[in-house]
């Protein structure tokens, strides 16, 4: 029979269960190893390989472009092609602004 099991994540370093169901299921499966990284760790992976191609987990894979904020002169990234016609800010100026003219 199977018992739980303590493991530890090799991704985050975190322990977590390795339930005796867990361990039926890999069993039945025929997986002999056992799993090297925590539930979580395990989601957040296959959510990556799922793709996400806008699934809202896209992180660093949107594209930025460097400009220079219209109000403080500071160098700044925007996630869209500043087209020139539009004044740019900077992530500060763009929520003072907004608390301005709200
Ligand atoms: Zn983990
Ligand atoms: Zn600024």
């Amino acid at each position: 029979m199977y018992s739980d099991k303590t493991l530890t994540c090799k991704e985050c370093g975190r322990e977590f269960v390795f339930s005796a169901s867990e361990q039926e299921f890999y069993a039945e499966k025929g997986f002999t190893n056992e799993p090297g990284r925590c539930p979580e760790c395990r989601a957040a992976r296959k959510a990556q390989s799922r793709g996400g191609r806008d699934g809202g987990y896209g992180r660093s894979d949107r594209q930025m472009f460097s400009a220079v904020c219209a109000s403080c002169g500071k160098e700044t990234t925007v996630p869209f092609q500043p087209s020139g016609d539009r004044p740019v800010y900077c992530r500060d100026c763009y929520s003072s602004q907004r608390r301005r003219s709200w």
